[in-house]
């Protein structure tokens, strides 16, 4: 060992092999980077820098991984040549016990219900297997963190009810980030019947350092071989029969892209659940003497408790406490009245085992558990390092090339844009005829009077002038969907994370704020990938800056209206002034609030994969539907709202002189239709929305807005959409045109205030625009903003927000006046 030449990992050159001797740093770290694979005597090749040199790609194990550069500075290394088998971690079997003595089972085999809970590392192919089996459909995605919180689907197998779990993807079961925290709670305290533990074939070996977690906790399992597809196309070989009786429970082959194996796994459950598998044996991953040797010390402590080992298989809560586990530690001081001769024997044993080993605890039983799996997949597995391989990491030599990368990540943000207003504008043309054609059969059918109108100018125009905007916002997500399902997403973090970084936030925090594009809800929830929880309310802050689509509809109606020349390029540049504050935002939140904040930046990066129709149709799908259904309730019920806030009072002097001017001319004179005009506008500004635009009318005056415009915004909290119908409400009544939206667009262009100059002028478009896009979420947002931070955080998002909304605003109109 001594004649071993230790470096660091971040001295190695590119392209170069060695191996890892071990991992140093904090607690958090240390524990990401082993169980991403870098333990000791596992060989580690450097792939490459990102484009800004940091961070570094490597490739440990089957998968891609990367680190920052202060990260590959914690991890010590030894030339490929010193390779020696390390006999401290060699495989050293497994102690197997009888089925019976100590498996848990919850529920009688009589039962017909059967609760199963899926298990596996991100990206191993859960939601898919999950959607196969229940006929639900959830998205899928080639980046971690799609699943963030548990789905259950029912179906029925063999005369039993069978529930499946879909559960947050982890790569280990402790106590470091949400989703393994959740996932852990879920296995101990909901009790499922049976874990189906999914693995990634293509790379058993870390897949398989949660399946050793899974099996402390002594829980009854089935493993899905997933993606058995990927093995069997490198031409590598598994010997499933031996592995069953390695790790004593069923191993199933399974491809859950198109569901085959699936019936296969779920009669094992069966037959699990009925106990006629003979598979089953419950084993214990030998840890080596030293360490077998102190948990036979601790187990007599803990034994004389037997109700908890019910809930808490003895050898889970004795490695946990051997591991220095927090939540453990905890679990045991409230749940054993005798809890200091249990806490001293611990003590004793982690100072034994230091003896033996120079290395942690937590290493150590690390160490171990790849130790097994070595010893497991050498005896099974005979794996042909494929060009299957580098194919799937080929298209990687432009995407994060050092010059390519990052003008190419600007092209697709750039393509995705154009193409969601250009491509979009043609099925808009349909939607659109088609409400002018409902408005005009309503109003030949109807009688004139209120409840036309009601359909007419509040329900139609407040729905119909959001609905038109379905196609782009369809097309954004199909472009989203497609860039997270390729696993592109993840390429844009190890692009980003340079820059990120060093405006305070992490590569990881690129792929919440993109969603934020499509909606802030979704991407506020997608924070949780992140481990820190500073960075996750750094994060959190800046995401209302990234321009979520239900904004997209009213800037598609002021570029339409004002800037029509250059339509594509005022909304990559709204979006651009978007991400601008969103960087301010974290920059300032990091010079102040969060100093010395910094957290590891451990990702994974998936091979390439092509998206199936069905995953991205599923996700437009999705996404079409809770458009609908805010449609049909939210901006439904606004609509009507504002329509009889506009609506009354309906009598005043006033319109009853205009009235009577009315009733003297002929229809279809000038007359008539500036005697109309002035009624419709009269009537406005005698209604409630009248007396509340005006009050608060006074504000917004400086940015260039009139009352109308105000009443719009303050609309636009229940959800951003409704400032298009808000402003169709309020506006339409004055134009004259075929279309719905032309409608509206002409009635901007031509609106006045009674001097006669134009309400809406370029400069006045282009403030409103940039309010609306930095001013404060909608209520949904605001609600998950609460819900993943605390309320303090969510009131100070929409103070924040609308205060900068109302600064830049300002400030442009203000300069942009002065100057023309
Ligand atoms: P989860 O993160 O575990 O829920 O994984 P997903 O179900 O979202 O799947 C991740 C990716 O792997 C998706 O792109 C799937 O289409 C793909 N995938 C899932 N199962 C298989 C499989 O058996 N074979 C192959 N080749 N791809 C799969
Ligand atoms: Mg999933």
């Amino acid at each position: 060992m001594e004649s071993k030449e230790k470096k660091l990992l971040l001295d190695v050159e590119q392209g170069k092999e060695c191996i890892v001797y071990s991992v140093k740093g904090q607690g958090g770290f240390r524990h990401r980077v082993m169980e991403m694979g870098f333990v000791r005597g596992e060989r580690v090749k450097v792939i490459k820098n990102a484009p800004f040199h940091d961070p570094i790609e490597f490739k440990i194990m089957q998968s891609h991984v990367s680190l920052r550069r202060t990260e590959a500075a914690h991890i010590e290394v030894v030339d490929v040549e010193s390779l020696t088998d390390d006999e401290k971690y060699a495989f050293q079997g497994t102690i197997s016990e009888d089925a019976s003595s100590n498996s848990k089972s919850y529920t009688d085999s009589l039962d017909k219900t059967i609760t199963v809970a899926l298990v596996g590392n991100p990206n191993c192919g859960k939601t898919s297997l999950f959607n196969h089996a229940t006929g639900l459909h959830e998205h899928v995605g080639n980046y971690s963190g799609v699943t963030v919180s548990s789905k259950t689907g029912t179906f029925y197998h063999k005369g039993y009810t069978i529930n499946l779990v879909d559960l947050p993807g982890t790569y280990s079961i402790t106590e470091y980030s949400p989703e393994e925290l959740y996932v852990r709670e879920y296995i101990t305290e909901q009790h499922p019947d049976m874990i189906l533990n999914v693995v990634d074939t293509g790379n058993l070996a870390r897949n398989m350092f949660l399946t050793t977690q899974l099996i402390d906790m002594n829980v009854r399992m089935v493993m899905a071989l997933n993606m058995y597809d990927v093995l069997e196309r490198t031409g590598s070989k598994l010997d499933i029969d031996q592995l069953e009786k390695i790790i004593g429970f069923p191993c199933v082959p399974t491809i859950a892209k198109t569901g085959e194996g699936i019936t296969h796994v779920l009669d094992h459950i069966v037959n699990i659940h009925e106990e006629k598998e003979t598979l089953l044996k419950h084993i214990h991953i030998n840890y080596g003497t030293s360490i077998e040797k102190e948990i036979e010390k601790i187990k007599p402590l803990i034994a004389s408790h037997n109700e908890i080992a019910v809930d808490y298989p003895f050898r889970y809560i004795i490695l946990k406490l051997l591991e220095g586990d927090k939540h453990t530690e905890e679990f045991v001081k409230k749940s054993f009245p005798d809890y200091e001769p249990i806490r001293k024997q611990v003590e004793e044993s982690r100072e034994a085992i230091a003896m033996t080993y120079d290395e942690d605890i937590a290493s150590v039983i690390t160490n171990a558990k790849y130790g097994f799996i070595r010893g497991a997949l050498n005896e099974t597995l005979e794996w042909k390092e494929g060009v299957q391989n580098d194919l799937e990491y080929k298209a990687d030599r432009i995407l994060t090339h050092k010059w390519l990368g990052f003008p190419f990540l600007l092209l697709f943000l750039f393509l995705m844009f154009e193409a969601t207003f250009q491509l979009g504008a043609y099925p808009q043309g349909w939607i659109e005829s088609l409400v002018s054609l409902i408005c005009d059969g309503v109003k030949s059918v109807m009688p004139e009077g209120m409840l036309a109108d009601l359909i007419v100018d509040g329900i139609i125009a407040g729905v119909g002038g959001v609905i038109v905007f379905l196609p782009n916002i369809l097309i954004l997500f199909f472009f989203i969907a497609i860039l997270e399902d390729t696993g592109y997403m993840a390429r844009a973090a190890f692009i980003m994370d340079r820059v990120m970084h060093k405006v305070g936030l992490h590569g990881k925090s690129f792929i919440p704020m993109l969603s934020g594009f499509g909606c802030a809800v979704p991407a506020i929830m997608a924070t949780r990938t992140l481990e820190n929880p500073k960075d996750r309310i750094i994060t959190m802050m800046a995401i209302p800056f990234m321009s979520c689509s239900a904004r997209l509809p009213v800037y598609l109606l002021l570029v339409s209206a004002f800037f029509s020349e250059k339509q594509g390029l005022m909304l990559f540049l709204i979006y651009l002034i978007g991400i601008f504050f969103a960087i301010l935002t974290a920059l300032l939140l990091k010079k102040t609030k969060f100093k010395n904040n910094s957290e590891e930046f451990v990702m994974e990066l998936p091979p390439y994969r092509i998206p199936t129709w069905r995953s991205v149709l599923i996700h437009m799908w999705d996404k079409a539907v809770q458009y609908l259904k805010k449609m049909g309730t939210v901006i439904l019920l606004a609509s009507i709202i504002l329509w009889a806030l506009n609506y009354f009072p309906s009598a005043s002097p006033e319109l009853d002189e205009i009235d009577a001017k009315i009733a003297q001319v002929d229809e279809g004179s000038d007359e008539y239709a500036e005697l109309t005009l002035l009624r419709s506008s009269v009537q406005s500004e005698n209604s409630y929305i009248g007396s509340i635009g005006k009050f608060i009318a006074p504000v917004f005056k400086p940015l260039g807005f009139d009352w109308k415009t105000s009443v719009s915004i303050l609309t636009g909290l229940a959800a951003k959409e409704i400032v298009v119908s808000s402003m169709g409400i309020l506006y339409q009544a004055d134009g004259e045109a075929d279309e719905e939206s032309e409608k509206l667009v002409t009635a901007l262009q031509n609106v006045q205030y009674q001097d006669g100059t134009h309400v809406f002028t370029p400069v006045v478009a282009f403030s409103l625009i940039l309010f609306i896009l930095l001013c404060s979420p909608c209520i949904a947002a605001v609600t998950a903003l609460a819900k993943e931070s605390t309320a303090k955080w969510a009131a100070f998002a929409v103070c924040y927000t609308t205060l900068v909304a109302w600064i830049v605003s300002f400030a442009f109109y203000q300069i942009a006046n002065l100057i023309s």
